[in-house]
């Protein structure tokens, strides 16, 4: 048996020891994700459990090192793992900003003393992070942000307001970009701080959606602290270290469409169609469906090899460029958007459920991400934005 195998047979037995049957199980619409942080213990105890148990082998961050409380595994057995809790339906441990974003530039850019301190509370699931980019006046121009820190010597006072902070009512710290040099050119003048939302300076203010959820706030700095420790990169040169983020935040939304589909996820595109449109010769009956059905099949497996080659020369060393990530963010979160488009049009009147006994769970969540894929071309630096970059880094054009 070679060591993939017996790799792959551990995960599978533990799995089936510690995998509680109602993880097992599709979100019912009602259900959120597991997101942790300090008020974990408010949140469904199966589910605090399940992260629980994944966290102490550090497998809700496999490929992390081990001294930082990951699990140390390789592009291999990270994909074995993936596999064997797709196999049972396993839902993902622990949903987290922390895990998406932040630990990744850490373990790149923070000092030995800020990973200690920050990355393993991210891989328990202790801590839950949001994120303080976006103001009302810079979204697409970020650098032209206006929040404000001052230096006090061991630490700065922040004031200023972020908008459409993904959940910062219930996030125990926020990653912030701040002005610390209002006289210099807004590039050089930006700080990436790490601040607690638990203080009297920090109040945040949902916004409604239509749909009735608050997925957002506003996030409002009275003369907030944050501790001097807590500054990322240099004095000013937070610029750097907000870019890198955003590379693995656009690489994490572009990737979007080949996550783990969990238990409620409908059969694959080319089975949906059979079912819902009926076959001629074994094949999908209505011409169009079929046409749009292969282009898409071929845009994802070009997509996945591609990111697949990637990841390969990240990890021999050759770092993925802004313009890598930035094409992935464009075309991942593209093709997205185009899928959920299609399975619409394959359902038909069945897409159009929100509740009730008239629809398969995997009908009605496939309503809800088609909705939720309208933000993935916004959320991260939007397509145009992309397009942007890839003009100017990959082709060259001129501004
Ligand atoms: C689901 C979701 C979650 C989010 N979560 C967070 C979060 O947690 N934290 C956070 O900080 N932010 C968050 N955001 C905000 C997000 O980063 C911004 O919405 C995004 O960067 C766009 O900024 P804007 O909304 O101000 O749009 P604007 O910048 O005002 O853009 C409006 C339109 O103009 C176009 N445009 C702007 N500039 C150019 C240009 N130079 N060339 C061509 N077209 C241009 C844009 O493409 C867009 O179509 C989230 C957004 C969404 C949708």
């Amino acid at each position: 048996m070679s060591d993939l195998e017996s790799f792959r047979a551990e995960v599978r037995d533990w799995l089936e020891k510690n995998c509680p049957p109602e993880m097992r199980t599709p979100y019912d619409g009602q259900t959120q994700s597991y997101w942790g942080g300090r008020k974990r213990h408010e949140q469904d105890p199966i589910a605090r459990g399940w992260c629980e148990r994944m966290a102490e082998r550090g497998w809700t961050a496999p490929t992390w090192p081990r001294e930082y409380g990951g699990g140390g595994l390789s592009r291999a057995e990270a994909r074995v793992l993936e596999q064997e809790m797709a196999r049972i339906h396993a839902r993902p441990p622990l949903a987290s900003i922390g895990l998406m974003m932040l630990g990744p530039m850490l373990l790149e850019t923070g000092t030995e003393e800020q990973k200690r301190e920050h990355v393993p509370p991210i891989v328990k699931g202790e801590i839950k992070w949001c994120q303080g980019y976006s103001e009302p006046g810079a979204g697409s121009d970020l650098a032209s942000l206006q929040t404000r820190a001052e230096d006090r010597g061991d630490h700065f006072i922040v004031n200023g307001q972020k908008i459409w902070t993904s959940g910062a009512d219930t996030a125990d710290m926020i990653f912030c970009l701040v002005r610390t040099d209002p006289e210099a050119p807004k590039h050089d003048g930006i700080s990436f701080l790490l601040i607690d939302m638990d203080q009297p300076g920090v109040t945040t203010s949902p916004i409604r959606l239509i749909s009735g959820s608050s997925p957002f706030c506003q996030t409002f700095f009275s003369d907030a602290r944050a501790e001097k420790r807590d500054l990322i990169g240099t004095l000013n040169g937070g610029w750097t270290v907000a870019k890198r983020l955003l590379q693995f935040e656009r690489q994490g939304i572009g990737n979007m469409g080949n996550r783990n589909p969990g238990a409620n996820a409908p059969p694959p595109l080319p089975e949906l169609a059979k079912r819902y449109c009926g076959t001629r010769d074994g094949r999908i009956a209505d011409p169009l469906i079929r046409d749009r059905v292969a282009r898409l099949e071929m845009q994802q497996q070009a997509i996945q090899k591609t990111m697949a080659r990637s990841g390969d020369e990240a990890k021999a060393g050759q770092n993925v460029s802004a313009a890598t990530s930035s094409s992935f963010k464009l075309i991942g979160t593209e093709c997205n958007q185009a899928k959920f488009d299609l399975m619409t049009s394959i359902l038909g009147a069945q897409s159009l459920g929100w509740e009730g006994d008239g629809f398969e769970a995997y009908e009605l969540e496939t309503t809800r991400q088609w909705l939720r894929s309208f933000a993935n071309t916004i959320e991260g630096g939007t397509s145009e934005v992309q397009l942007n970059i890839i003009a100017k880094r990959v082709l060259g054009l001129p501004d």
